[in-house]
């Protein structure tokens, strides 16, 4: 029974916990792919078109939620960000794991439209390490900081929607998780089967 379809898998958590790094670890294996995010954030230093995000203006993403051509998309940081739809289902017919870095409200819509796909939540082991993570960074202001706080807390309300939670406090600790949940998701049954077995059962019982 191959199962030959890709696994579509969200990643979410807080900006901060790490989510990113998690991501690199489990593209090494090369049956994963990233998708690579439209956004209407300028690019900081060092980030590459194509490869970080497509960085487009707000008219062109308007244009693109117009045609329907995102998977999910959502406001974050007064930013646009959302994921073309193509890609990502193309790459799931040939056979490749899908790996999104989006954040929780795009991790919901995903949900609602492929239920199959495999939600993670990347946790920080407490809000004063993930404070402590930010301010480390020295990259953003104490207004911004405070402002991904808050939406950190309000994300983490939102984790019962999540399949699985990694708690990020020794990152490859943290990695070996995420790689032995996507082992264990690619031994599931396949659910198609499911009412196949069923059938066959109810015959046997002579139902
Ligand atoms: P950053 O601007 O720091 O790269 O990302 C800010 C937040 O936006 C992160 O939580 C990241 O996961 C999220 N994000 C990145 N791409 C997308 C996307 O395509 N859709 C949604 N919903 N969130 C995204």
């Amino acid at each position: 029974m191959s199962q030959n379809r890709g696994k579509l898998y969200v990643i979410s958590g807080p900006s901060g916990t790490g989510k990113g790094t998690i991501c690199k670890e489990l593209l090494k294996d090369n049956r994963n792919e990233f998708s690579v995010s439209m956004t209407t954030r300028a690019p900081r230093e060092g980030e590459v078109h194509g490869k970080d995000y497509f960085f487009v203006s707000k008219e062109e993403f308007l244009e693109h939620v117009e045609r329907g051509n995102f998977l999910e998309h959502a406001t974050v940081f007064d930013n646009y960000y959302g994921t073309p739809k193509d890609m990502v289902i193309k790459r799931l017919e040939r056979g490749r794991n899908v790996l999104l870095d989006i954040d929780v409200q795009g991790g919901l819509q995903v949900k609602a439209v492929m239920p199959e796909a495999v939600l993670i939540f990347i946790l920080p082991p407490s809000l004063a390490v993930l404070r402590s993570r930010l301010e480390g960074r020295g990259t953003e202001t104490q207004e911004v900081i405070e402002k991904r706080l808050s939406k950190a807390v309000n994300e983490i309300k939102l984790i019962g929607e999540y399949d699985y939670i990694v708690v990020n406090d020794v990152l490859e600790e943290a990695a070996d998780l995420a790689r032995s949940i996507m082992k264990a998701e690619n031994a599931k049954v396949p659910e198609k089967v499911m009412p196949v077995i069923r059938k066959y059962e109810q015959e046997e019982k002579g139902e």
